[in-house]
């Protein structure tokens, strides 16, 4: 093979080369890994609806009926009134026109950035904002400006500096932030956003199902939908399924299905994935108590972990410890794991350097028992 893959591998040292580790059972919150038992706290399944019994009913019955895959991209063989169905609830879900499917949240903002924005643009993007939207704006050939995480004053720096200088701009963020667990300030950016003639593409992955009175996210929280030109997000995370979407104005949905690579190039979801988006969108209404239990849990795990006088960032289900140093983080996530809990580290080069953490995602399926026992693991090897 190319040496270049023998070098890489061998630099790696044992504590940075990433290696897959199979899930052989999940229960609940516990999953089982090479024979052994752990509480799961590294999951984006904050609403546990991907073991709900309507959710896999909804999946049987519609696989029975329509197959198992859907036969061709959604412009050839692939398109079905499901789609239009799903598109149809996601629109009113999220509070705009209408909505446009995606077969999965990197294609989304890889497709969506890269059809609507092109060399002589300028995208102004958090710090800390996905590599789906970064790859998505390098693919685009649009000029990238990154401003400090959720810094105000940095954005309007540049959009005052820069933003004269292009045909068209975007500001581009996430509501909730998947590595610090905090929130975008969405009304500010939207001040920003309006004084600078920008547009405004908000990535609600991690908020949808938790945030806001209906559950759609934190753009319904703030009450900035209307402000927001593309409000995207996904099926995957507390949504139980796979998939996304982008809630956006009749025409700009259009354009994508004539423009967007990554939608005309590629085969239709499965009717049973889609089925499966649209009962989790109606038990995200209807069960309003999962995403309440999962705040409640949250406050309690953050609680305990400052109680300890650890530091933890952010403020959403997403819960970080700051560990330090990458080796300091390795060692508290195999305490954790040789106390049968799973909290992953995250390292240096995804976060800063000297700021490598332990990441926690609550779930609904989480007991008060299992909070506690974590705040009791943690920190103490
Ligand atoms: C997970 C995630 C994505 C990608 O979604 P997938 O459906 O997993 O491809 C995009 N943006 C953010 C912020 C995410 O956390």
């Amino acid at each position: 093979m190319d040496k270049h893959i023998n070098v890489f591998l061998e630099q790696q040292k044992d504590d940075s080369l990433r290696i897959l580790r199979p899930i052989s059972s999940k229960a609940g919150a516990v999953i089982k890994i090479a024979g052994k038992e752990y509480v799961d706290f590294s999951s984006n399944d904050y609403l546990g609806l991907s073991n709900h019994p309507e959710m896999i009913k909804t999946a049987q019955e519609a696989s029975a009926k329509y197959g198992t895959g859907s036969g061709g991209s959604r412009l050839l063989s692939g398109d079905r009134t499901l789609f239009h169905d799903l598109e149809d609830l996601t629109a009113s879900f999220k509070g705009k026109p209408s909505s446009l499917v995606f077969n999965s949240g990197y294609q989304a903002n890889t497709g969506i950035i890269s059809a609507l924005y092109s060399k002589g643009d300028a995208v102004f993007a958090d710090k800390l904002v996905h590599a789906s939207i970064i790859d998505g704006i390098l693919l685009s050939g649009a000029r990238l400006f990154r401003y400090r995480h959720n810094d105000m004053a940095h954005l309007e720096d540049l959009l005052k500096k820069e933003s004269g200088n292009f045909k068209k701009s975007l500001i581009v963020t996430e509501s909730v932030f998947s590595m610090d667990g905090d929130a975008a300030p969405l009304k500010d950016i939207c001040a920003l956003k309006e004084r600078y003639g920008c547009s405004l593409m908000v990535d609600e992955a991690h908020a949808t199902g938790v945030f806001g009175k209906n559950g759609s996210g934190l753009a319904e929280e703030t009450g900035t939908t209307e402000a927001i030109d593309l409000l995207m997000g996904t099926f995957s995370k507390a949504l139980g399924s796979f998939g996304a979407y982008l809630a956006c104005p009749e025409r700009v949905k259009q354009y994508l299905i004539n423009t967007c690579r990554s939608f005309i190039y590629s085969t239709a979801l499965p009717p049973g994935v889609i089925a499966c988006n649209i009962k989790a969108i109606e038990l995200v209404r209807k069960e309003d108590g999962r995403r309440k239990k999962v705040l409640m849990l949250s406050s309690l795990l953050r609680d305990g972990f400052k109680a300890k006088g650890l530091k933890v960032l952010g403020c959403t289900q997403i819960i970080p410890v700051l560990a330090g140093e990458n080796a300091r983080a390795v060692k508290m996530s195999q305490d954790l794991k040789n106390a049968g809990i799973r909290a992953l580290p995250i390292r240096y080069p995804t976060v800063p350097k000297g700021e490598a953490r332990i990441r926690f995602s609550v779930n609904y399926d989480h007991t008060d028992k299992m909070i506690k026992d974590a705040v009791n693991a943690i920190g103490n090897g």
